[in-house]
């Protein structure tokens, strides 16, 4: 449900804004009340210049956005014919990074815990259930609607009867067009994100395979800078 940008560009859009035409993170900020709809005044309030509402004393605080994405993959098998070890990508329909293969997963929802929304964003945008067994790591936040925050990375495993396919068939929905399983010998090259580069590279390196160079980040765009002043 919640993809990566959709619901990012949300937290700061003006109630007036055109969606065809995005705003730069400057300017995208709320202008009303979400209470009372007085129009916001700058106000220095806990330290920064934050919108505040004259009437009823709403303070607009620029959260950050949290989002998760899951490393599902499988080990390779041990027998005769055994199978490679994979991972399961997505590639994304929506932007940012629309067309590109990115880690399955997406923003929480209000009141969702992270392990319960990396399992609704799983079976959401592929259909398959997953246990969350561990964080891997945090990273920034990329989005270039202004919005900052986290981006939350967790090994996942599958979630199914004994005896089924270790590689079930993914069914691609959501914000993604496409979802599939791929052996390290065939990653993909046009990955989403940075968290997307470093993650698979510290998975294509696990012990046993040859290691690749380690991803390049200088030609990504930076995360941008948090803003105090919306
Ligand atoms: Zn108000």
């Amino acid at each position: 449900m919640a993809s990566m940008l959709s619901s990012a560009s949300a937290a700061g859009a003006a109630p007036n804004a055109r969606p065809a035409a995005p705003a730069a993170p400057a300017q995208r900020r709320f202008r009303f009340c979400p209470h009372c709809a007085t129009p916001l005044e700058d106000v220095q309030k806990f330290g920064a210049l934050r919108p505040v509402c004259p009437a009823c004393g709403f303070v607009y605080f620029r959260d950050p956005k949290v989002a998760v994405v899951g490393l599902l993959s499988t080990p390779a098998g041990d027998g005769a014919e055994g199978e490679e070890a994979r991972v399961l990508l997505v590639r994304r329909g929506v932007q940012p990074g629309k067309g590109l293969w990115a880690l399955p997963g997406g923003f929480l929802d209000a009141d969702e815990l992270p392990a319960a929304g990396l399992q609704r964003e799983l079976l959401e945008e592929t259909g398959l259930r997953v246990r969350v067994d561990s964080l891997l790591d945090i990273y920034t936040l990329e989005t270039p609607s202004g919005a900052t925050g986290f981006v939350m990375a967790f090994a996942t495993s599958l979630d199914q009867p004994a005896g089924r396919s270790a590689h079930p068939a993914p069914v691609a929905a959501d914000d993604v067009t496409e979802a599939r399983w791929f052996a390290r010998s065939e990653l993909p090259t046009d990955l989403a994100f940075n968290s997307t580069r470093a993650l698979l590279h510290a998975w294509h390196n696990q012990a046993g395979e040859p290691a690749l160079p380690a991803p390049h980040t200088a030609a990504q765009p930076a995360a941008p800078e948090p803003r105090r002043t919306p």
